[in-house]
């Protein structure tokens, strides 16, 4: 299926150390410079995010965030205040290849590029250690196969 992203904030609360605002142009357009490639994106807060982009909570608690993260306290997720006019860098970015859920559907852990593994859940990490971590070829097709098979079996979801 297709990536669908968990709104955990992970990715975006680093990325101050990737993306500036170089120009504030008025009534809340920004000019969002790559400090890397040079590239600049004319970024504007949603209009229905524009309480949340004026709560500097976030910016407080994660000084390395990208400017235009927020966390909600009602749901505890990430939003992207500037969503609809973020960059392409933005709205290519995927940060899983394979998605583990719990039986409740929250995320026990994520496969990142090739095997890379990362665990939220130290019941799945142990998993990993003892019945995956092995497995050989990691990141073709079999390998998928097997790694969902094992934690299939031992009760969790996998989206691809
Ligand atoms: S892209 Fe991944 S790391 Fe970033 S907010 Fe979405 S789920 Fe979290
Ligand atoms: S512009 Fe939005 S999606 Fe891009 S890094 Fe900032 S908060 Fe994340």
């Amino acid at each position: 299926m297709a990536f669908e992203c968990q709104q955990c904030g992970e990715c975006c609360s680093i990325m101050g150390q990737v993306l500036f605002v170089s120009r504030d142009c008025g009534d809340r357009r920004y000019i969002l410079t790559n400090r890397y490639t040079g590239e600049k994106t004319l970024v504007e807060v949603d209009p229905d995010k524009i309480a949340l982009y004026e709560d500097q909570s976030t910016t407080r608690r994660f000084p390395e965030s990208c400017p235009f993260l927020r966390f909600r306290e009602q749901d505890s997720r990430a939003y992207c205040t500037v969503h609809l006019t973020r960059s392409d860098m933005c709205r290519d970015f995927g940060c899983w290849r394979l998605l583990i859920l719990k039986p409740d559907g929250s995320r026990a852990g994520r496969v990142m590029y090739l095997s890379h593994f990362c665990p939220d859940d130290p019941d799945l990490a142990r998993l990993w250690e003892e019945q995956i971590r092995d497995i050989e070829d990691p990141g073709d097709e079999a390998w998928d196969r097997a790694v969902i098979t094992v934690l299939t079996g031992a009760g969790y979801s996998v989206r691809k």
